[in-house]
């Protein structure tokens, strides 16, 4: 068995793989025979049972195709418009159908007679002349031959390996497949206590199901047994982070947080204040926080990560926030100066822009703890920068760094307590499954006195209008953005920042200011564009998706989204968020295509500003494969599970996996050997299992 391990038997040496096939397979990711094995389909047919022809246009079954049985009563050929059509009429006990193939089903010509018994698959259609099947399948049976159908795998397929062909070369190899099949990871008590089967009879029903239900059980058992494996990984981490009592205990002096909101210009929110008391009471036990702080853009976050400065401060200990750009980085130097100077704490910037000297000095300062705060960005990492005494670490956009770079500026400090902050509101779903091992505050309420950003979906016919209105904004002194989903007109056929500069300086604002901003931009282009419309000199910026994070211009009150249609809701949110930065009244506009229905989707913004609910109504329509995709929350860790979909499995996983570990925590016990080797399986595990 090692030896299979270590020299996996490839596809190309399965039976019915051949030389054309295999790279085939490959494109797929299909590269062993083990991958093949868990390829899984993603829906069947099912070719069991015929529904009677007086039916078949009324199949309860929302499948798009039906399957009929019964005696041919004629046959008739022609041709229209080059086209060979063979229509068959059959009959069975309830009524007729006909059976239609048309052109590329030439070969089907002349095979067909009255009397004989007939089975077809396919996509029903109303007539005048009762229902019409386009057939994709069909079969003669023998005059007493019993219909016996089965059920049919559908797997992802490419142009050029077809569903048919992955499912022939399963078929075929099944028996040798499943001896691949190593330990199962689900213990076999807990499997049969869920009533599954054991996992080479799972695998099998998987592919070769006898009926739908066994399909959906054994999916069901794989999932199960993935999301297993991920809560008790989540939880050991958890755990190896609470048997290290080596975090500085910070005392939580009376008063503080009355002391801390008597030198802001406003009273905090509640949600602040209750986020402020989690923060420090993690920074209070001798075990590292790892908390992750949610809230809209705009819901005070830099305040709360102040706050933390705070307590780190009065205690002796330094504190270090990174942000992802040097914008934010500024934005954040900025306002925590201001909430931080009555406090006394001296702040260092660590920029990669910043000079030579003005950086060696700021080196200085952190390394004698002359400076409590040090805020920066990626520059924060370089080996130079240390610290005499670091704390807390506060991560900003945490999704846009690596877990190598989040390391690294923890290194600096001896388990220092970590406040990761993020702005895009991650669905309950997914902050429980991919990021079980933090614990987590949201800022579920903005500050008072804003108002909600009034937002509309219109059709493309309509732009001209959009114009008409950005112009009377400008006329009464503000300032929009317009943003394209692309830099170049590309083959897509997305509107192009390029092209909707060209055309709006042009033609449509050729009497007003335009700037320009997209990610081929130098950095001093970029720069110059911005500076231009945040002093005002620029009424309308035209940019990509970069103006999502780091652009603050509080007069700028309009967003034109076009091609909306291209972002998810989330993402949309987001770049809603640049305006509402002052009192004026604030309009976003998203502007989709007229051929698409897209009124569904985009109300649910023009419904809500709560970045939450957007967040998981784009999570239910999307799914957690594609929601991955976007800057949410790093790919997706699931083979087989979908978070979303999935999620009373998840829970249901958890809460197992909560008990295995009250149970046997080191995962010693034999009945754990195979979640044990599944946990070994993942890199940053092995040692943690080791060492345990
Ligand atoms: P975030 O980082 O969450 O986007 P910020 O911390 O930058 O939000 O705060 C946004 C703006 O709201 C800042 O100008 C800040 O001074 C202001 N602000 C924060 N908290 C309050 C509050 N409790 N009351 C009034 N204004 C607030
Ligand atoms: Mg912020």
């Amino acid at each position: 068995m090692p030896a299979s391990a270590s020299d996996p038997l490839g596809i190309g040496e399965l039976a019915g793989v051949g030389g054309k096939s295999e790279p085939l397979f490959r494109d797929l990711g299909i590269v062993t025979a083990k991958d093949l094995l868990d390829y899984f389909p993603f829906r069947y047919e099912d070719l069991r049972e015929p529904t009677p022809a007086a039916g078949l246009l009324t199949a309860e079954s929302n499948e798009s195709e039906v399957n009929a049985l019964g005696r041919i009563v004629s046959v008739r050929e022609r041709r229209a418009r080059g086209l060979e059509i063979v229509e068959v009429t059959a009959r069975d006990q309830s009524g007729t159908f006909v059976a239609k193939w048309i052109g590329r089903h030439r070969y089907v010509i002349g095979r067909f007679h009255e009397g004989m018994r007939i089975f077809v698959r396919g996509r029903p259609e109303r007539s005048l002349a009762g229902p019409i099947i386009s057939v994709s399948h069909y079969r003669i049976l023998g005059e007493t031959e019993r219909y016996c159908g089965e059920i049919v795998p559908v797997y992802r397929a490419s142009k050029f390996l077809p569903s048919r062909k992955i499912a022939v070369v399963v078929r075929k190899n099944l028996d040798r497949l499943l001896e691949l099949v190593g330990v199962d990871a689900l213990p076999l008590a807990l499997a049969s206590e869920f009533g599954f089967a054991p996992v080479i009879e799972a695998y099998r029903g998987v592919h070769a199901p006898a009926d739908p239900e066994e399909a959906r059980l054994a999916r069901e058992r794989f999932v199960f047994a993935e999301f297993l494996v991920m809560a008790v990984a989540a939880l050991l981490r958890r755990a190896e982070r609470e048997r290290h009592h080596d975090a500085a205990v910070l005392r939580v002096p009376d008063g503080l947080l009355a002391d801390f909101e008597r030198e802001l210009p406003f009273a905090l929110t509640c949600a602040q204040r209750r986020v402020v008391e989690e923060i420090w009471r993690d920074m209070s036990r001798d075990v590292p926080m790892n908390r992750l702080l949610q809230g809209d853009v705009g819901s005070g976050k830099t305040l709360v990560a102040g706050a933390a400065v705070v307590l780190a401060a009065r205690n002796g200990f330094q504190s270090a926030l990174m942000a992802p750009t040097e914008i934010l980085a500024a934005q954040h130097l900025e306002r925590l100066t201001s909430v931080l100077v009555p406090f006394r704490i001296a702040i260092e910037p660590v920029l990669g822009a910043q000079g030579a000297r003005a950086r060696q000095n700021s080196l200085d300062r952190l390394a004698s703890g002359e400076a409590l705060l040090a805020v920066g960005t990626h520059a924060l990492l370089t080996q130079d920068v240390e610290f005499k005494r670091l704390g807390l670490v506060i991560i900003d956009e945490q999704h846009r760094f690596g877990v190598r770079h989040r390391a690294l500026l923890r290194a600096k400090g001896a388990s220092p307590h970590t406040l990761h902050m993020t702005a895009t509101p991650i669905p309950r779903t997914l902050a429980q499954s991919q990021y079980a091992d933090l614990d987590e505050s949201r800022i579920d309420e903005l500050p008072p006195g804003r108002t909600d950003i009034r937002t509309f979906a219109v059709r493309q016919t309509r732009v001209a209008r959009v114009y008409d209105f950005v112009r009377q904004i400008v006329a009464k002194g503000g300032q929009a953005f317009v943003v394209a989903p692309t830099i170049d007109e590309g083959e897509s056929g997305a509107a192009s920042a390029n092209a909707v500069y060209e055309e709006l300086t042009r033609d449509v604002f050729s009497d007003l200011r335009l700037a320009l901003v997209h990610g081929r931009l130098s950095t001093k282009e970029k720069d110059e564009a911005m500076r231009r419309f945040s002093k005002g000199d620029a009424h309308v910026l035209v940019a990509t998706t970069v103006v999502e994070v780091g652009v603050d211009v509080p007069n700028a009150s309009v967003m034109v989204v076009l091609d909306a249609h291209r972002y998810g809701l989330a993402q949309l949110h987001q770049l809603r968020g640049r305006v509402g930065r002052s009192a004026a009244e604030s309009y976003c506009i998203l502007v989709y295509p007229d051929d698409r229905d897209e009124s569904d989707r985009l109300s649910i913004l023009t419904q809500t500003n709560d970045g939450f609910a957007i967040a998981e109504a784009d999570l239910e329509l999307r799914g957690a494969g594609e929601f991955a995709g976007t800057a949410q929350s790093g790919k997706s860790e699931f083979r087989f599970g979908d978070i979303a979909r999935d999620f009373a499995i998840y829970s249901q996983a958890r809460r197992v996996a909560e008990s295995i570990m009250k149970r046997d925590p080191a995962l010693r016990s034999r009945e754990h050997a195979g979640l044990r080797a599944a946990l070994e399986a993942m890199p940053s595990l092995r040692e943690l299992l080791a060492s345990s």
